[in-house]
Formats: C-alpha cells, structure tokens, sequence
C-alpha cells in the first residue's frame, strides 16, 4: 500500500500519536474511522463500513454523526478498548484536528452504569535486604466520583497484591515499571479479572515526579497527614494515575479533591474466586439477580447501592468502625416511622458525587445543578429527621450526618436556587437559565429582549386593527427571519408599506420597516442574551465545582445513611440478628440460615461452633445435595456481613473477625458449568495455602475431585494435615472422601459434622440439620439399593465399603504423632484395599500385578514428608508420579 496521504493520511498520522485502540476523527459533521479502526468499530458495533478511495488507494471507513458518538464509545470502552477523540476545528486557513481526549475504561465518565469504576496503579519496589518480599504500592481511583485511595503492602507477593486489587473489580489497570514485563503478574491479572491493561508512560511511575503530582493535586503537607509519606511505591502508583487521568483529558482530575490512605489490614482479603464463589454481585451463572448483594439491597439511591456493594466487596477487620455500623443498624432497626421517613426523603437525591465530577469536568448543565440544589436541601431534612429522634440523635447516624457542612450546603443550594430558574432547558447555549435579579446587565438584556419579542408577539393584534384584515399572522423561520403572514383571499387589502416577500399557496408573506428593526434588535438581543448566559453558566458551574468536596461530603453522608437503612430494612424483614464480634476467633452460629437461599426455600436453620485451637476445623460429609455446599457458604456470609456492619440471619451468633475469607469450590456443580480444571482447582489451594493465616476463614468445597481418586485422596488429606497443623485457618472442608474423616481421631482440632438424612417407607430424606460425627453410611451404596441395582452388586459394595473403612487406612502425619518414624498406608486401587504399611514387604507387592513404575511411585509417596513439602511441590510430584502412571497404563 503507498503511503496515504489526504484524510486519511492525516488519520494515521494522528493514530500514531496515541496508543488508544481506535481514532474517532471529527470531520465535520461526522466522526470517522478509517482503516483497521473503521473495521474494528464495524465489527464491535454493526456500523457500515464504505469504502473511501484516497489518491488511488481504498480504505475503509465508518463514521457516526457527532452528536451521537458518547453512546458509541461508550459501547467501546465497555467492551474494553481505549479510543482517542480528535475534534475539528477552525483555523485561519481552513481547519486542523487534534486528539483531544482518549476515553479508557478507567476514565470513562460518561458511564451508564451506577458501580464504581476503578483505575488501578499497581507498583512494586525491590523488598531491598532483609526483606520477605517485595513492597507493592497500590492507587485506585474512581473518576466519576473522585474517590482516591492509596495503600502499601510491604514484604507482600504478587498474589497479596492481586488480591488486594481484585477487591475492588478494577475496570483499567496501570502496571509499573517492573510489572509490565512481569508475564505472571500480567497473565494472573487477565485470567481473574475484566480489567483492561495500559501501559502508561514509565515515567510518570518515576518516584519524584509522581510525589511532585502527588503533592500538586493534594498540597504539600496531605502524605504525611495521611501516613503515606515514606510510602515511596504507593506514591509512585498514585502519581501515575493522576498522570494518566490528566492526559487522557477527561477533565474530572478537580473532583478528585482528597487522598485516602488505608492500611492493608483494614479489609478483609477476598480474591475473586472467593468474590464469585460467594456470588458477592453476581450469581455464578453471571447474573445480579440472585447474588447476595441484590438480596440485601434496599437502597433507594445510585450512591447508596455503591457503598453496600462496596461494603460487602471490602469488608472490614477493625472492631469499632463495625460497631459503629450495627448501632447505627440497630438505631435504625427500632425507628421504624423515622427510617422509612428518611428513606423516603432519600428517594429524591440526585447522585452528588457523580454530579460533582460532571462539573468539575465542565459537562454539567443547567439541571444538573439545579439536581445539586435539591439534593444538598435534603441533607438538612435527613438532619433534623435523625435529630428529632432521640435513638437516632444518640447513635453514629449523627456523626454521618455530621462530617458534612451544613451551613456550606445550605449556602451554596441558596446561591443555586436564586440563580436558576425553576425548570432550566437541557442545553447551556440557547438562554433561559437564570433567573431574575442574579444578574443585572443580564436583567437589563433579558429585559429588553422580552420587551421585543413582546412586540412581536403583539405585532398581530396591532396590525389586524390598522389593516381590517383579519387572517394575519406573524412568524418565523430560517430563511425569511419574521414575517407577517395574509391570508390570500385579504392580500388586496395590505396597505402600502407591506412589501412581499413570498407567495405561497394560500398566503402571501410580508415584511415592514419597523418589523426589519425589530427582528434586527431580537437577533442582537438574543445573541448577547445567550452569550452572556452561557458564560454566566459557566462561572457559575466552575464556582460549583470549586465547592466538589463539599458535594462529596453530602454525598457520601447520604450515601452512607440510605446503606445503614438499607441494612436495618433487610434485618427488620427478615429477622435478622446483630452477632457478636469477637477478636478471640470462635464462629457461633445458632440456628443460621443461608442469606440468599433463605429468601426462596422453606429454610432449615443450622447451628456452627468453631472454636480455636479446639474444633477450629470441620470435615463436612453428607450425601450429595444434602447442604453441605449452602452450610459452609452461609458461614463464609454470616462471617462477611457480621464484617461490613450488616445484622445476619441466625437466631443468634458470635463472629470473630477474620482478616480473610478464602474459597475453593471443587463441587461437581462448579466443574459443570467447565470452570474448574484440576490445574486451576489446585492453584487456587496453592493460593489459599500460602495467604491464609490461623486468624482467616476457609471454605474448601470438594476439593481434588477435578482428578482420579488417588491423588485427589492423597491432597485433601495432605491439605487437611497441613492446614491443621502449619496454617491453623479456621476451616470448613466438605468431602466426599469418606477416608478423610478419619482425620478427625487422630488431629485434635479437627472435627467431623454431617448433614442428616432420614429414611422413611424406602425414601431418603435430607433433613439438612448439621449434626457431630462423620455420616454413618453411605448413601450411594443405599441409593443404588433403591434404584433396584441387583442385590449381589449391592452386598458386594457394601463388603468393599466396609473394608474400605474399617482397615485403619492412611496413618494421619503431623497430628500427634512426632514425625520420626511415621508409618504411612497406601490405598491400593487395583485391589481395593487399604495396606498398613508395617509390614516388611513392599506395599503393594501382595498384589504382584503391580509393575515397577506403580511401585517407584508408591515408594516415592511413602517417603514423602507431607509436612516438610511446600504444597507447590506437593502438587508437582502428584503430577509427576501421575504422568508416571499414565505411561504405565
Ligand atoms: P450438597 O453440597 O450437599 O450437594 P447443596 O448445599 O448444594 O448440597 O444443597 C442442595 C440443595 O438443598 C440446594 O438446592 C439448597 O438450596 C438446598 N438446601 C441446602 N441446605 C438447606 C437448608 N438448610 N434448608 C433448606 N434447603 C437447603
Ligand atoms: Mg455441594
């Protein structure tokens, strides 16, 4: 292809400056894509693509009219891709275009949607000596509302970090520096999370420019009244989002008005496995409906829904803030009347702090701020709501309401008020936004305005008695300006000074010498009119933005208010309990019910105790869809709700705080929908092993069903030993292993529960109350008996099962036992039995069908210290000795 030249020339040449996925070029009045862009855009979003011929070369080409582009990158960056915006405009010679903004999924402000959006930098610092591991720095900021957070994570790993960035669903991420090559980190990234990856320029990573931006946006003194100020890769990280949202030109950098800074131990470590295992925000089919936070939502405004979701997505460990929250909850919970009058008062709230980011970025009209007025009225309403309640007056609602300025909201709602009239037009160029008295000269202009077009709008009345004639109108359009319009049969009587200017088919237009003047003197007017309205409305719009803290201040003690009511409401109609929080690690749960199953199922309440150092690790057993699954998530959620202040469903219970939730679901009904393979199922144990801690809470679903029986056997039971032993996590491990509950004897803190089932006239029935011990039989055996498989068949099972169990099979490692010289006894699948492993001979060697390479293996697993093996390493040999046998077979 030669090289293009003309618009197109000029499109790949602005195309190379940027490194936005696609250019939307103005020409005109279109915005057009050319070439692959034109392609791309066509695919994406079924536009037509024509063919545009340039100095003999054919290109493609798509375009949208201007004013309908916002939707169409919208659907762009919602699907991920970066586009750049080149606007035309006029120059003395003709006209010139140039990128003007490049809207990313992380600074797309024009978002449909009422989530928060994340951009997320995330840096790491070389640990230096001494140290563990690497220092990552971490910023998240949302544009359309101007949250900016910040935090460090010292001597942490990747995968701290990528959990720590996965809490908050990032929709763009900017790698540092060192990640960008880091293919791990990035493969990690875009296997758990949507989030779009740039690669913003290195150097705005660089440790002084960022500090300088840093300090620039927020003032000098803000990183260490925030405790940032050594915090050198999360300085880093925060520069490097300023950096970006500021070229991107999205213009909202005002509205991000203060730096929070928060600790790595403040939240609850959730990975999005575990987000979705728990199905936070959507169900694992991918929906809302259904998820936990569509359950318990009851807000009644946009900002209030974002701050529950973002509650239940960051649960918090510290004591007091949840406290706070419960009697909040609980205040609220006993005011029936107040409540529902505030959350009736909420319904009108507009979404301030997005209200604010539009303003700051200069795309906020007229009823946008007329939508800021209204709402900062409502915060005194909500006030003296809570005020005049003494329950409420008493609780932490007033310190909500407190943090914002009262008197500030008022003044600037009454500046709003008086400026604006009742009902302002939806565009800022064509007058009839202000109201009288804002502005004199304004007044003056509008007053002479009116004065002419009340004489127009009179000019009939006066003309119709001056001439007799009686069908005459007076009008207007582009092409004749004002005219007085006469009926055809009356055209005979126009005086003299009509002078006709068009003849139509049933009328005649005329013009008069005075009506010239006029229409001269309303043009003029409006002209002025309109530009000084503008412009007003500009200064006015810029004074709001200068007031963007305080919009989001009442923004977020309003927000805060309809989430504390939304929890109370769910709690009141639900019957919900306030728990206990604890720091001393039990789990008392009586009577609990599955928070989301409980809104579409006749519940059967459960009890849990867990307890540590004593029965701080449950093997759950039970037939199959017995609730063993819905037993152990409704633990993980009475556990993660206690953590965001919510009451929960139980009759009672005693929650103490976890600093981490972590989920592995191994189930059938997971490997179903071909999630899970063995590689991902193991990773993720991997995962758990390494992160949690004895103060975490793990919920192990089935794991190692993803392969044979042998080696999925040998790593639950590995896993058991080793998290009962080394890590201490309180656990809840459902199995269908029946070996395992084995594990209960011989590791003290180890217990087992089953979900009860009955049996009546020949039928099962799962009762679903969780009781001690281990099931007493096997239910599989039972319902292959009921389904009529031939008696023969039937006893035999039974005879293997028993064997199966009753020979002492696998010797338990790192309980009691003080390792030295552990004996360890092999299940041997060929011939379905269990050996002690005391004996002289070989294992297996009973057998004699076994050939060498099953025997290596089998040795290499005896000798095997499953206590001194990194789980990694543990899953490499299972899958080497796995790749031996296959060879064998
Ligand atoms: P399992 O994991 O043992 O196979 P599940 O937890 O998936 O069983 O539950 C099977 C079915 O039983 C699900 O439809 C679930 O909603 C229902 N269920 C589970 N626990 C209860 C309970 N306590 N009360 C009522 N229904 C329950
Ligand atoms: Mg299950």
């Amino acid at each position: 292809m030669t090289e293009a030249t003309g618009i197109v020339g000029e499109f790949l040449a602005l195309k190379e400056e940027t490194d936005a996925d696609v250019l939307a070029m103005q020409c005109g009045d279109f915005y057009e894509f050319f070439a692959d862009d034109a392609e791309l855009v066509a695919a994406e979003l079924d536009l037509k693509v024509s063919q545009k011929s340039s100095h003999g070369s054919q290109y493609p080409m798509a375009g949208v009219p201007v004013d309908d582009l916002t939707p169409y990158v919208s659907a762009l960056v919602e699907r991920g891709y970066r586009v750049a915006v080149a606007d035309q405009h006029e120059t003395a010679d003709g006209h010139a275009r140039e990128i003007t903004r490049v809207v990313t999924p992380g600074t797309h402000l024009a978002t449909g949607d009422d989530s928060a959006q994340h951009l997320a930098a995330v840096v790491r610092h070389d640990g230096g000596r001494g140290a563990d591991g690497d220092t990552y720095g971490l910023a998240v900021a949302d544009v359309t509302t101007g949250r900016f957070q910040v935090t460090q994570l010292d001597d942490a790993d990747a995968s701290a970090a990528l959990t720590e960035l996965y809490t908050f669903s990032p929709a763009e991420v900017l790698p540092g520096p060192d990640l960008r090559t880091d293919d791990e980190f990035l493969a990690a990234l875009d296997e758990r999370s949507a989030a779009a990856v740039s690669l913003h320029a290195t150097e705005s990573f660089e440790p002084g420019r960022a500090r300088h931006r840093v300090r620039e946006q927020f003032g000098a003194e803000t990183l260490s009244s925030v405790g940032v100020a050594d915090d050198d890769a999360a300085i880093a990280a925060a520069g490097a989002v300023l950096a970006y949202v500021e070229e991107t030109g999205v213009g909202t950098l005002a509205a991000v008005t203060r730096l929070r800074a928060y600790g790595a131990r403040d939240h609850v470590a959730l990975d999005a496995t575990t987000q979705r295992n728990l199905e936070l925000t959507e169900t694992m089919q991918g929906d809302s409906a259904g998820s936990l936070f569509a359950t318990v939502d009851h807000t009644v405004t946009a900002a209030g829904g974002r701050l529950l979701k973002r509650w239940l997505q960051r649960p918090r460990r510290e004591r007091g803030e949840l406290v706070r929250r419960q009697r909040a909850v609980a205040a609220l919970t006993r005011e029936a009347m107040a409540r529902e009058a505030i959350r009736e008062t909420l319904g009108a709230a507009y979404d301030l702090e997005r209200l604010a980011a539009r303003a700051t970025s200069g795309s906020a009209d007229a009823r946008d701020l007329r939508a800021i007025e209204d709402t900062l009225g409502l915060l005194a309403a909500v006030a003296d709501a809570v005020a005049e309640t003494e329950r409420l007056a008493d609780s932490p609602l007033a310190d909500v309401l407190a943090g914002a300025d009262r008197e500030a909201a008022a003044d600037l709602a009454a500046e709003l008020d008086a400026a604006l009239v009742e009902d302002p037009p939806g565009t800022v160029t064509q007058g009839g936004l202000f109201a009288r008295g804002y502005d004199d000269n304004l007044d003056a202009v509008i007053e002479e305005h009116e004065a002419a077009l009340e004489w127009l709008e009179t000019l009939p009345d006066r003309e119709k008695e001056r001439t007799g004639i009686t069908h005459l109108s007076v009008d207007r359009n582009k092409t004749d300006g004002y005219y007085i319009q006469v009926g055809k049969s009356e055209t005979d009587q126009v005086p003299d000074d009509y002078e006709e200017i068009k003849t139509l088919k049933n009328s005649k237009r005329y013009t008069i010498p005075e009506l010239d003047e006029r229409e001269r003197d309303v043009l003029r007017l409006e002209e002025r009119r309109y530009e000084m309205e503008h412009e007003l409305f500009e200064q006015l719009r810029e004074r709001v933005a200068g007031h963007a803290a305080l919009l989001q201040d009442v923004g977020r003690a309003l927000a805060e208010v309809d989430t504390l009511a939304s929890l109370s409401v769910h709690a009141v109609e639900n019957d919900w309990t306030r728990p206990e929080l604890t720091d001393d690690g039990d789990l008392d749960i009586e009577a609990g019910r599955h928070p989301v199953v409980e809104q579409t199922t006749e519940f059967v309440p459960n009890d849990l105790e867990m307890r540590p150092g004593e029965r701080d690790f449950l093997i759950v057993t039970g037939p199959n869809m017995s609730g063993k699954s819905t037993y152990m998530r409704q633990a993980a959620l009475i556990t993660l709700l206690a953590q965001t202040g919510s009451f929960v469903p139980a009759r009672a219970a005693t929650v103490g705080l976890v600093d981490g939730i972590y989920t592995r679901v191994g189930a059938l009904d997971e490997l179903a929908q071909g999630r899970s393979t063995f590689m991902v199922e193991m990773q993720e144990l991997s995962n758990i092993l390494h992160s949690a801690t004895e103060d975490s809470l793990i919920i192990l679903d089935e794991v190692g069903r993803g392969t044979a029986t042998f080696d999925g056997i040998s790593i639950a039971w590995a896993a058991t030993e080793y998290i009962a032993t080394t890590v201490r996590a309180k656990t809840l491990f459902a199995t269908h292993y029946h070996e395992l509950t084995s594990l209960g004897e011989s590791l003290p803190t180890v217990q087992n529960v089953h979900v009860a089932a009955d049996e009546t006239d020949g039928d099962v029935t799962f009762m679903r109350t969780v009781r001690d011990g281990p099931t007493n039989r096997s239910y599989g055996v039972h319902v292959a008996d009921l389904a009529g498989v031939p008696e023969p068949v039937v006893d035999r099972s039974r005879e293997v099962l028993d064997r199966l169990r009753e020979d002492k099979a696998i010797e338990v490692r790192g309980g009691e036992s003080d390792g030295a010289d552990t004996t360890q006894a092999v299940f041997d699948l060929s011939s379905g039995q269990f050996d002690d492993g005391t004996t002289e001979t070989d294992p297996v060697a009973t057998d004699g069908a076994t050939d060498p390479a099953t025997e290596d293996v089998l040795e290499e697993l005896q000798d095997l210290d499953v206590n001194e093996t990194p789980p990694v390493e543990l899953l490499a040999k299972v899958q080497e000795w796995q790749a031996q046998l296959d060879e064998d077979s």
